[in-house]
């Protein structure tokens, strides 16, 4: 029955929707009824006088159809201008530059030929004046997403591969073992310089510097063919190896790097001499993560630093378990849980008026005998060991909990809850979300998730669905330690993220270190054209502070405003930054009264929340 009306065949954009009315039809019927209704008064006019003869109506009747017909012909083509510019703009919004220009070019050839310029030409105009802005900003991202990688993945001394690079190759190389892609064993080696301190203190740390230089390109040097070198910090330098068959291939390696890196070395006209410690730890299950391996590789390390330096050795589960000493017991772990041993504590992230917007949930362990623990000193283990995503939903509901209980003082306030990448992709996470989210009815948009972009990066795919359940459920998600990962922006740009953490090793040591504020404020440049809100965490300075407010940076976190403090001190804290009128006086002052005890001490503030 209702048949769709096809018109202009070349103009497809609208035709599929029932809603559409052309504009211009619309005025055009305007004129058009002017001059049917000035013809039908002439002619009535003329019939009135009896004057109503052919030779008289003919003139206005051909008239009135030539106008009709020009008008009908110009909107024509006005209608069909429009709305090819309009099929162009979703092309400027898939960056086909090109294309957009290409389309344009005849008909404002056209129209500079004419010398002249309609209202439809100046839009033509500012479209393809619009694609080459968007193209040149769209290279300039590009620029600097490719120079973020570069900064953040090097090590700026050696020209080495970083510590995040080298965890993410070497987790490349053992998800290929896994997909049988590869035979062979992927190990990591753990190589420390013995005594490097006494060079970098005897000689100056240019020597020092000069020595690590000349070993890595010594070590760069020699395992081209087998493997990746790495310099993780300091003097270590780990090596990915990718062709290994055997374990004894491994002694023999280890003893041929022990020699190379003892052949003299010249430094400021002196041949100095130098051994190293070498650890070595080898893919043994189809599950090891990267991160396993290099601190097995490290706690091997260790091992032989132990034995008197200058040999190596080759990781054994029993020294895991050696250096994890009793905290690590499961038993442990289970009476933790039961006896509520988990506490939650708020971190502030204040705006650039210094005024509290939102908190960031992160965990302690009030352990019975060894004090309250940061998480640093559990996390891993509990991930290691299956406890993590227990942990994980322990912290959400209990933040959930709290950010009722904040909502009904300052409705404006968010919580961030950290989640681990095992929790994250478990099929049952999304429900359990919703479930806080109803049991504790709190408003979803008040709710974000910190999760790493190399959790993203794992398995992109899974990621992108979990995301968009989440984002469909109104929560926001912040990408937590910008920098440290695979750090492309580009990437980001299609998953549904809201806010980026710039992680705290860009911050630490500003205002000295120059690339750090170059890539603090490419990242927030970056950010914002990307429309993500940019929070810069680790802040502790007056200096840092004044950067990011003047780099633009939306939000910090940082003992410069506060350390973490007990959930239940928190609406202490709103009270009196309140009472304070919002104003935060010089040294932060107001909140000093707060910091919590150091995490590794006995903490005096009591453990539930
Ligand atoms: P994160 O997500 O990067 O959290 C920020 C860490 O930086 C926190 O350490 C915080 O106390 C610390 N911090 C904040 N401001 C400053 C500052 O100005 N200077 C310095 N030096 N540090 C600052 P924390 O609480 O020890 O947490 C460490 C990490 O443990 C977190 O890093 C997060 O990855 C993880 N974590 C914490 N709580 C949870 C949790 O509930 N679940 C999961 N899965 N991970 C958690
Ligand atoms: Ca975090
Ligand atoms: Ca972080």
């Amino acid at each position: 029955m209702d048949k769709k009306q096809s018109t202009d065949t070349d103009t497809p954009t609208n035709e599929n929707n029932p809603t559409f009315v052309s504009a211009i039809w619309k005025l055009t019927i305007a004129p058009i009824a002017i001059i049917i209704i000035s013809l039908t008064v002439m002619v009535l006019s003329q019939i009135s006088r009896n004057e109503l003869t052919l030779v008289r109506i003919l003139p206005i009747i051909l008239g009135a159809i030539i106008l009709t017909t020009a008008i009908i012909m110009l909107t024509r083509s006005l209608i069909k201008r429009l709305r090819g510019i309009n099929a162009l703009l979703p092309l400027l919004g898939e960056s086909q530059f090109s294309e957009v220009r290409k389309a344009l070019a005849p008909s404002i050839n056209k129209s500079i030929k004419r010398n002249t310029a309609s209202e439809v030409d100046q839009i033509e105009r500012s479209l393809l004046d619009l694609s080459h802005k968007m193209e040149h900003q769209d290279e300039n991202i590009d620029f600097h997403n490719k120079e973020i990688e570069r900064m953040s993945l090097f090590d700026s001394l050696t020209g080495l591969v970083n510590r995040h690079l080298f965890l993410y190759e070497t987790q490349n190389d053992l998800l290929d073992v896994q997909d049988n892609k590869r035979e062979n064993i992927v190990a990591v080696i753990f190589l420390d310089l013995d005594k490097f301190k006494r060079i970098n203190d005897s000689l100056g740390h240019q020597v020092g510097d000069l020595l690590l230089k000349k070993m890595g390109k010594r070590l760069r040097k020699a395992t081209q063919k087998i493997g990746m070198v790495g310099r993780p910090g300091g003097d270590e330098f780990s090596i990915l190896l990718r062709n290994i068959r055997s374990v004894r291939q491994l002694n023999t390696l280890c003893e041929k790097l022990q020699k190379l890196i003892s052949q003299p070395i010249m430094l400021a006209d002196t041949s100095i001499v130098v051994s190293c410690s070498i650890g070595i730890a080898a893919s043994v299950s189809n599950s090891t993560k990267a991160t396993d391996l290099v601190r097995h590789a490290e706690i091997a390390m260790y091992k032989a630093k132990d034995a008197g330096g200058g040999t190596y050795r080759l990781f054994t589960p029993s020294m895991a378990s050696e250096a994890q000493d009793s905290l690590l017991l499961e038993s442990d772990i289970r009476r933790a849980f039961t006896e509520k041993e988990f506490t939650l504590y708020l971190q502030p992230k204040v705006d650039t008026d210094n005024k509290i917007q939102s908190f960031e949930s992160l965990v302690r362990w009030d352990h019975p005998k060894k004090g309250l623990l940061a998480p640093g000193l559990f996390i891993a283990a509990m991930e290691s060991m299956g406890f993590i995503s227990q942990l994980d939903d322990w912290i959400l509901e209990t933040s959930c909990r709290q950010l009722k209980i904040l909502m009904e003082h300052y409705p404006g306030l968010s919580i961030a809850v950290n989640i681990s990448s095992t929790r994250f992709s478990e099929e049952s996470f999304v429900n359990f979300l919703q479930s806080c989210i109803e049991k504790y009815g709190i408003e979803p948009e008040h709710l974000e998730l910190e999760i790493t972009e190399t959790m993203l990066m794992e398995n992109m795919a899974t990621a992108t669905t979990i995301l968009n359940k989440i984002k469909q459920m109104g929560i926001k998600i912040a990408i937590d330690d910008f920098g440290t990962g695979y750090s492309s922006l580009s990437y980001l740009k299609d998953l549904s993220v809201d806010t980026i953490k710039i992680d705290q090793a860009f911050i630490r040591d500003i205002p000295e270190n120059e690339k750090d504020m170059q890539i603090c404020s490419v990242i927030i440049y970056l950010a914002k054209q990307l429309k993500y809100k940019v929070v810069a965490e680790g802040v502790e300075t007056k200096e840092q502070m004044d950067f990011l407010v003047a780099s633009d940076c939306d939000l910090m976190q940082g003992y410069l405003f506060s350390k973490p403090i007990p959930a239940h001190k928190v609406l202490l804290m709103l009270e009196t930054e309140r009472l304070m009128n919002n104003s935060v006086p010089t040294k932060h002052s107001s909140f000093e009264d707060f910091q919590p005890a150091e995490p590794t001490e006995k903490s005096s503030y009591s453990t539930s929340d």
